[in-house]
């Protein structure tokens, strides 16, 4: 899945599960879940071997929306909701929510076919499952849907 709504998972976990030592793990193994509901991702393109220009630059602009999401929920609930538990939680489970793909990254660009990076790459792929557009797309925003609703509701605002 895109990393957006992976962060939204992460979200949803945060304002559902208060005990972050509960929640954090929990949002990290989300990640493994999220990448099971059928989807479409960057990495379909480059798999095929085809040669994306934008791929770098579509890679951060997913990036920038997920890492805005988790802020904005972070200093949302640190200043408005005035919940600096909760918004440690937040901050912690969109960390978490992200994180295999984080420690994947090093194994894509790099081809050397040991260590923890090629590890998570393998379980990656073994729980990936890939998508085509429009229903790769749909599945993601009906997620995103979901946690968003969820979120809201959680923090009163809906
Ligand atoms: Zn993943």
């Amino acid at each position: 899945m895109l990393l957006t709504p992976h962060t939204l998972v992460g979200i949803a976990v945060a304002v559902s599960v208060k005990e972050p030592l509960i929640a954090v793990p929990t949002s990290f193994f989300l990640h493994f879940l999220g990448d099971l509901v059928p989807h479409w991702d960057f990495c379909i393109e480059s798999e095929e071997g085809k040669t994306d220009p934008y791929y770098p630059l579509k890679v951060i602009a997913d990036l920038s929306i997920g890492v805005g999401i988790g802020l904005f929920f972070t200093l949302l609930t640190l200043w408005v909701i005035k919940d600096p538990l909760l918004s440690i939680n937040i901050f912690l489970c969109g960390i978490a929510s992200v994180l295999p793909d984080a420690i994947t990254g090093p194994a894509i660009f790099n081809k050397e076919k040991k260590g923890i990076p090629y590890i998570m790459m393998k379980i990656q792929h073994i729980v990936h499952f890939p998508a085509r557009p429009p229903w790769g797309v749909i599945s993601q925003i009906l997620v995103s849907l979901s946690c968003l609703i969820l979120i809201l509701h959680s923090l009163e605002l809906l």
